[in-house]
């Protein structure tokens, strides 16, 4: 099988080239600059991966000259899309890249990719299925974010600004794959609230840490929790990576054309704080009894239940326990910065 995979100097997609090549598929990945994607070759030297750059995938050509180059390929998984909080213009700088980028890869398949391509799988996010003024009673695939374009456009918010971009961007692709048919491939959304894990993408600074693994590390840090705790569902990077492969496997055929809340529950920061406590002494002192009363005080209980169910029917997924999660997660943060 041959994979393209949006995105590849991402965290979540670092562990989907990981899982591709050891089920002996071949890649092509799109990443900025080609120092980004020698770290990838560097890494892998006899894999086979061909590195494609995609500056910009605010453009609606993004992926037009990709497609025609390294057509047929078979499978599709889209994960670039922009996930941080540094935001000057939302529209610039989160709406419009995170919405072109689904786009503009959909219609160059369709433009472009002849009729090999089978399966597409997008990185969409539990952002666009978060309600957190009138939550349901159990989120599943049914929960759509209600948020406006133009709260998404003016909130000074650059968190609502992102959980608009997946709202919108995830939107536009179910409305491609209905307003375009026939198409030769299907569709599967796969939505992940926050993302623990180790980390094997390049990572030139703490400071440069992903936005989710960068929850993790303020608590490393021992620093307290200011403003209010957002979403406190996670899902383990090496499962989430699993089920991106998974959906374009033949075997997981149940997935095709379904939105997939992809989580393994409910975490909170006072869990991570004791678990430091618990098992890297070289760092305990970091968590200090005021730091935990804080996080306490923040980690209020949810006010919903979530339900799974979907991804361990349609693709088998069995979640890691959190206590892996956040060791490995932890772990690798603290072989990073002794590294550094
Ligand atoms: P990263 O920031 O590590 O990866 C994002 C990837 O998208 C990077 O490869 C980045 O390239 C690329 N990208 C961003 N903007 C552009 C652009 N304008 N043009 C070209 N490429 C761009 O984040 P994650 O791995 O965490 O996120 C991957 C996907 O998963 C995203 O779609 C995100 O929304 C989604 N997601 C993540 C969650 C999490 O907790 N981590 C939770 C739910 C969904 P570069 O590094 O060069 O900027």
């Amino acid at each position: 099988m041959k994979v393209l995979l949006t995105g590849g100097s991402g965290f979540i997609a670092a562990h989907v080239v990981e899982r591709l090549l050891s089920r002996g598929y071949e890649i092509v990945t799109t990443v900025r600059s080609p120092a980004k994607g020698s770290f990838i070759t560097s890494k892998y030297p006899s894999a086979r991966i061909s590195i494609a750059i995609v500056e910009d995938i605010s453009q609606p050509s993004s992926f037009d000259d990709v497609i025609k180059k390294h057509s047929p390929l078979d499978a599709v998984i889209h994960t670039a899309s922009p996930f941080h909080y540094n935001v000057q213009d939302n529209e610039k700088d989160l709406l419009n890249p995170a919405i072109m980028g689904t786009t503009s890869v959909l219609r160059a398949l369709k433009q472009y990719g002849g009729d090999s391509v089978k399966r597409v799988v997008i990185t969409s996010s539990f952002a666009a299925m978060t309600n957190p003024a009138n939550p349901p009673d159990v989120y599943n695939e049914d929960a759509w974010n209600p948020m406006t374009w133009e709260d998404a456009v003016t909130t000074k918010n650059p968190q609502v600004a992102y959980r608009g971009s997946k709202k919108f961007a995830e939107t536009a692709a179910w409305d491609f794959i209905e307003k375009e048919q026939p198409l030769p491939f299907t569709l599967t959304v796969l939505n992940p609230p926050f993302v623990f894990g180790p980390i094997l993408h390049e990572l030139k600074s703490l400071d440069s840490i992903n936005t989710s693994n960068k929850r993790a590390l303020n608590i490393i840090q021992g620093k307290k929790h200011e403003g209010p705790i957002g979403s406190s569902l996670y899902v383990d990077v090496r499962d989430l990576a699993e089920a991106h492969v998974r959906a374009v496997e033949p075997k997981y055929a149940a997935a095709q054309g379904k939105r997939i809340f992809m989580t393994a529950g409910p975490f909170t920061d006072l869990y991570v704080a004791e678990r430091i406590r618990e098992k890297f002494p070289s760092i305990r002192e970091r968590i200090t009894d005021d730091l935990l009363q804080n996080l306490g005080e923040k980690s209020a209980p949810m006010k919903f239940e979530v339900d799974n169910s979907r991804s361990k029917e349609v693709l088998g997924m069995e979640y890691r326990s959190t206590e892996e999660t956040i060791t490995d997660t932890v772990q690798s943060l603290l072989d990073h910065a002794k590294a550094k």
